[in-house]
């Protein structure tokens, strides 16, 4: 089903520019960092800034940033509100410390921690339960792409992970398109290629959900995206913001990426 384009008009997007930390940074690294973001994008106001850094900083770059225009997001939860799950973090504990958003389905917890569309489907409907803003990853291998099933498996992950979750809810969720051949490897998917497969999601969505939360959903690219190629990728029309991994560790780098102009 191909969703109405004539909705784009009237739908609009929230364009976030979001940063992935990964397992980089100390809390005083993190600190020096937020604080140089802070300063420098304090007059951003036509789209949303987001930092995820790991556990252990949360806590002090929400503090840092609180009342600032820069949300902050974890990098995954487990499902439950508390309880015997050893090395684990919940959505109320994110809140607590100040978290907004939260990125999951990432390819790495996917690929070293064995994470399937079941258990990120879970994860989605906890975060949203307790009001946490979904980043929702999903992207194909390369040996996929070669096979040219790149729309099959991305628009089935997106099924999967969105399964059960309401037409409201859904309004609360951003999702990553992040091939998995563009992290971290330096290359980028080309802005047609970005486009497409944003497309793609789309029309799952309006399968799903309809034209009106298919248009207005934000659907975001992440892999390898670097201040020479942001301006190119956030100029295609169904790209409504960019995850940010190796880049959004220097302040210089992920400033210029927010700053993107088209
Ligand atoms: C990521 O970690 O989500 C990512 C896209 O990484 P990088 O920008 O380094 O490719």
């Amino acid at each position: 089903m191909t969703y109405d384009d004539s909705l784009e008009d009237i739908v609009t997007r929230r364009i976030i520019m979001a940063g992935n930390w990964k397992m980089y940074k100390t809390v005083g690294e993190s600190l020096a960092l937020v604080r140089a973001l802070k300063e420098s994008l304090a007059g951003v106001s036509d789209r949303e800034i987001v930092v995820c850094p790991p556990f252990t900083a949360l806590h002090a770059v929400a503090e840092a940033l609180r009342g600032g225009n820069i949300q902050v997001g974890a990098q995954n939860l487990y499902p439950a509100e508390e309880g015997a799950y050893t090395g684990e973090v919940s959505p109320r504990m994110l809140l607590d410390v100040g978290c907004q958003f939260v990125i999951l389905g990432h390819s790495e917890r996917r690929q070293y921690f064995q994470e399937g569309d079941a258990f990120i489907n879970e994860k989605l409907k906890a975060a949203l339960e307790y009001g946490l803003k979904p980043i929702l990853c999903v992207g194909e291998t390369l040996e996929q792409r070669e096979q040219g099933r790149q729309r099959s498996v991305v628009s089935a992950q997106v099924g999967r992970d969105l399964e059960g979750v309401s037409a409201e809810a859904v309004k609360q969720v951003a999702i990553a398109y992040e091939p998995i051949w563009a992290i971290g490897t330096g290359h980028t998917a080309t802005p047609q290629q970005a486009n497409e497969m944003h497309r793609a999601i789309r029309e799952v969505l309006n399968g799903l959900y309809g034209g009106e939360i298919a248009q207005g959903t934000s659907i975001l690219y992440g892999g390898s995206v670097k201040p020479g190629n942001v301006d190119e990728l956030m100029a295609e029309p169904d790209v409504d913001g960019t995850l940010v991994g190796g880049a959004s560790l220097e302040a210089e780098s992920f400033i210029r990426i927010v700053s993107f102009q088209t």
